[in-house]
C-alpha cells in the first residue's frame, strides 16, 4: 500500500507472509505485488472485540426492550435449543461481515457450537478466541463437561485453531455453572494452557445471591475455585467493588466492559472504570451479542464508553479520547491479542479511513476518531496481510447475507421488514 497517512507523514506499507515486512516513507510496490493507493487515507490500528456472541446476529431485534430474564427464557433460550452447526456458522459470517466493515480484526466469542464458529472465523479472514461453552446449572454436569470436552475435540480435528483462531473455555457465569464445574474449568484451562472466557458481576442480583450461597463476592468466589488467573477474561464487571478491582489487579485477568449492552439491559450501574485504572486492572471493550447491543460497530461502544464514565464519574476529563482508543484496539489488555504497534515485524493488521470522510477533516485525531466517527469511516480493513475489505467491498458479503437470512427463517426469525411494525415507520 502507497501513500497513506500515519501520524501525519504520507508512507507506503508491505506486507508480507501476514507481518508488516516494510514502512515508511520510500517503501513501493514490488514485481507481483498485490498493490493498494491509500490516495491519503488515514493509516489506523484494528479495533478487538473483547466480548461478542458473535452467531447471535441471527436473533438481533428478536424479543426487544423485554426484560433480561423474559428476554433470555421466552425468547432466546427456546430458538438456542434448535440450533444447528450451520445456523451458528453463517451467523457467525453475517458478524464477520459487519465486524470487517466496521473496523475489527478480532473478537473473543462464546457460543454453542464453537467448531462451526471457528470454521466461519477461518472462512472470513479474521482473528478470533472461541470458546467451548459449559452451563450445568440444571444439574447436567456429566453431559455438559463431556460436550465441552468434545467441543474442544472437534476445534482440534477441524484444525481451524492456529495462527488466527484461538481456543479458550467459557463457563458461562457464576450462577450458572456449579462450583464443582468452576474448578473442573480451572484444571483443564491449566493443563490445557486455555483461556478462560466468563461474565462476571453483570447484575447486582449476581453479587447478592453469590453473597448469600457463597458468602463472599463474586471475583473473591472466582479465585477460591482457581479462575482469577492472567489467562481469563472477565466480562462486565459492573458491580465489582475496591477491593475486588484490587484483587483483579494483582490476580492479572482482563476486564471487558460492555457499556452499550449494559444500559440496553439496565443493570443500574456503570463499570468503574477510574477506579480499575487506578489499581491496575488490564481493561479491554467489548460489544457483547448482537442479540443485547445490537449493533458490531465497536465505534459506537469506544463513544458510549467514554461518554458513561465521564457522565458517572461527574467529570468530563474522567478518560481521555487517545485512553479510550487505547482500550478499543486491545493496548491496555495484552492477552487480548493486539499487535503493540504498527511497526515492522509485527502482524500485518490495520485499517485505511476515508480520506474524506466529513467526520475526520478536522481536529485531533484521537477526538475525531472517539467522539465522531463511526464505522463508516472505514475503507479498508486488512487483517494478517490478507485484504478482507477493499474500499467499502468484501468478497462473498451478499453470499453470506442470503444464507444467513435462510437460517433465520429456518429458525423461525423474520426479518425486520417482515415485521409487524415495518409499516408504521415510513
Ligand atoms: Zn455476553
Amino acid at each position: 500500500m502507497t501513500d497513506a497517512l500515519l501520524a501525519g507523514e504520507r508512507v507506503g506499507l508491505r506486507a508480507d507472509n501476514g507481518l508488516i515486512a516494510e514502512l515508511g516513507p520510500d517503501v513501493g510496490p514490488r514485481p507481483g505485488d498485490d498493490h493498494i493507493d491509500a490516495a491519503g487515507a488515514i493509516l489506523v490500528a484494528p479495533l478487538i472485540n473483547g466480548h461478542t456472541h458473535a452467531a447471535m446476529t441471527l436473533f438481533r431485534g428478536y424479543g426487544d426492550d423485554l426484560p433480561l430474564m423474559r428476554w433470555l427464557q421466552e425468547k432466546i433460550w427456546p430458538v438456542e435449543r434448535r440450533l444447528e452447526p450451520e445456523d451458528v456458522y453463517w451467523g457467525t459470517r453475517l458478524a464477520c461481515l459487519e465486524m470487517i466493515r466496521n473496523g475489527t480484526a478480532r473478537f473473543w466469542d462464546m457460543y454453542w457450537h464453537p467448531a462451526a464458529s471457528a470454521r466461519a472465523v477461518q472462512d472470513a479472514g479474521m482473528r478470533a478466541t472461541v470458546a467451548a461453552p459449559l452451563i450445568d446449572v440444571d444439574g447436567r454436569t456429566k453431559e455438559m463437561r463431556a460436550a465441552a470436552l468434545q467441543s474442544l475435540d472437534e476445534l482440534a480435528a477441524a484444525e481451524v485453531a492456529g495462527e488466527r483462531v484461538d481456543v479458550s473455555l467459557a463457563p458461562h457465569a457464576i450462577y450458572t455453572v456449579s462450583e464443582d464445574s468452576l474448578r473442573w474449568i480451572a484444571e483443564v484451562a491449566s493443563e490445557r494452557d486455555l483461556a478462560v472466557q466468563i461474565h462476571l458481576s453483570e447484575t447486582e442480583q449476581e453479587v447478592i445471591d453469590c453473597l448469600a450461597v457463597h458468602g463472599e463476592r463474586p471475583a473473591r468466589y472466582l479465585d477460591r475455585v482457581g479462575l482469577l488467573t492472567p489467562r481469563t477474561v472477565l466480562s462486565h464487571g459492573v458491580w465489582l467493588d475496591d477491593d475486588e478491582l484490587e484483587l483483579i489487579a494483582s490476580k492479572g485477568p482482563v476486564v471487558v466492559t460492555n457499556p452499550v449492552a449494559n444500559l440496553k439491559l439496565a443493570v443500574g450501574a456503570v463499570f468503574r472504570y477510574p477506579r480499575a485504572r487506578s489499581a491496575g486492572v488490564q481493561v479491554g471493550l467489548g460489544t457483547d451479542g448482537p442479540g443485547s447491543n445490537n449493533s458490531l460497530d465497536l465505534f459506537s461502544d469506544m463513544k458510549v464508553l467514554a461518554l458513561v464514565q465521564k457522565h458517572a464519574a461527574q467529570d468530563a476529563a474522567a478518560i481521555d479520547a487517545l485512553e479510550t482508543w487505547e482500550i478499543a484496539t486491545g493496548r491496555r489488555a495484552p492477552l487480548l491479542g493486539a499487535a503493540p504497534a504498527l511497526e515492522v515485524g509485527q502482524p500485518a493488521d490495520l485499517l485505511l479511513l476515508r480520506a474524506g470522510a466529513p467526520e475526520l477533516s478536522f481536529g485531533e485525531l484521537p477526538a475525531a476518531l472517539v467522539y465522531a466517527a463511526s464505522g463508516a469511516v472505514v475503507q479498508t480493513t486488512v487483517v494478517a496481510g490478507r485484504v478482507l475489505m477493499r474500499d467499502g467491498e468484501i468478497e462473498g458479503a451478499n453470499e453470506v447475507l442470503a444464507r444467513a437470512l435462510e437460517r433465520a427463517r429456518r429458525l423461525g426469525l423474520s426479518p425486520p421488514l417482515a415485521s409487524a411494525h415495518a409499516d408504521e415507520l415510513a
